[in-house]
Parts: structure tokens; sequence; C-alpha cells
């Protein structure tokens, strides 16, 4: 809930150049409902894709203030789902958001599954089982993974400058990879993109993306000045090439 429409304009017309410039890497915005038409005038003609920050399973119908896979078809590619705030403040579940996921793939959008632990569940030594269940249930409903893209953020790492060390967030990772291969096979799970998100900027990110399961960056705070994004990413491109 950051931005407004004419901030949200404002700050991707101040990184479409920059982000342009930038070739080697596949680069995303998720602005918040309202501004996705705006952003998505201000994109036209660029190689930056759009997607939205969260969409309801149901199709259409008496879901007052919801936004449906169909809406956001005419609009953007990617939906970010299942994000620590949607589960902790708005009470989603993990079966919740692997309805959405499978409506967000029939509906050929590309979801992007957020995922991570507590840091309780990490002190009780319970970090991987917590991030296993809901990788195993926020694919559930899906029998093919589609274009799924999932994002590992450690709860504890988002928006407190906080973030995993490599290590951990590579160990975290690689298990996702197995949890996807068991489901989908090894080779479809290889093609899964998996993004590491928790206090990413600038510094760290090359450090993140040169990690063998980690595949880019879900960026939060970071995305919000246009020059540190657009470094963030030139960094994140120079790291993979
Ligand atoms: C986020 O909001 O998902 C996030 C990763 O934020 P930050 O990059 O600020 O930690």
């Amino acid at each position: 809930m950051n931005t407004t429409i004419d901030g949200a304009r404002e700050l991707v017309a101040n990184m479409r150049q920059g982000l342009e410039a930038v070739e080697a890497i596949e680069k995303v915005v998720c602005p918040p409902f309202v501004a996705l038409a705006p952003v998505r005038e201000i994109l036209r003609g660029s190689s930056i894709r759009l997607g939205a920050q969260d969409m309801y399973h149901e199709g259409s119908g008496a879901f007052t203030g919801e936004v449906s896979p169909a809406m956001l078809g005419g609009l953007c590619e990617f939906v970010i789902l299942g994000h620590s705030e949607r589960r902790r403040i708005f009470g989603e579940t993990d079966a919740c958001v692997g309805k959405k996921v499978a409506a967000a793939v029939r509906a050929g959008l590309r979801p992007i599954m957020c995922v991570g632990e507590r840091s309780e569940n990490r002190e009780d030594g319970i970090a991987e089982e917590t991030v296993e269940q809901q990788v195993r249930i926020g694919v559930a409903w899906s029998d093919s993974p589609g274009n799924l893209v999932v994002a590992y953020e450690p709860v504890w790492a988002i928006g407190t400058g906080q973030a995993a060390t490599v290590d951990d967030a590579q160990a975290m990772m690689a298990h996702i990879r197995r949890i996807l291969a068991s489901r989908y096979g090894e080779s479809a799970a290889s093609d899964i993109a998996l993004l590491y998100g928790g206090s990413v900027n600038a510094r760290n990110v090359g450090d993140f993306v040169r990690q063998r399961d980690i595949d880019g960056a879900l960026v939060g705070g970071a995305s919000l000045d246009p020059d540190r994004f657009v470094e963030l990413v030139r960094n994140a491109a120079s790291a993979l090439t």
C-alpha cells in the first residue's frame, strides 16, 4: 500500500529508462491495483512487464471488493500471491493461496507464489517444514506448474534490513526446488524461477542471484526509489551474466 496513482506513475516513469537499458534479465513491476492501468500506459512499448499484488480465486460473482483472474488478464501478466502480509494480516491460509495459484495458472497469468517462515519457526527448528507445507499446499490444486514463480521470503527478513544469509537462502531454495521436483518432475522444477525476497538491496543482490537455486529477487523497499532500484537491477544483471 505504497504510492498513490500519481506517485506510482512518477516512480515508474523515473525508472523506465534505466531499467530498459538492462537487457539481460526479466524485469517486472507490481504496483497496487488502482495503479495498474496508469502504469501500463507508462510501460507501453517497453520491455518491463507488469504484475498485480493479489487476486481472488473465483472467476466472477458476488465477491465485493475482490479482483478476478480475468480482470487482471486484460491488464498484466504476473500476480503476486500469498505474500506474508496477506497471510499474516488478512488471514490467508495455505489452502486459500493454493486456490489462487491454480486460478492464476488456469487464467494464463504467471503467479509469483510467496512462501517463508516466521522467526519463531526458525527458532523452533521448523523453518523447512513450515515452508514445505506452504509449497506443497500452494501447488496442490495445480496439475501443471504453468509459468509458476516461487518467491522465498522469510517473514523476519521483510522490511527489516536483516536479509537471510546467502547460504541459508540457497539451502531453503534448494529444498523448495526438491519439493517442486517431487510434484512436477526434475525437468519442470528446474524451469521454475525461484526468487529470494527480504531486505534485498543493490549491495547484496549479486550475492543472492549467483546462487545455484536463486534465479532472481522480489524487492520491496528498495523499489520505492527509482535510482536505488535501477542500480539494484543493474547489479543483479551483472552478477548473472
Ligand atoms: C516485500 O515486501 O516482499 C519485501 C521483500 O520487502 P523488502 O525488500 O523491503 O524487505
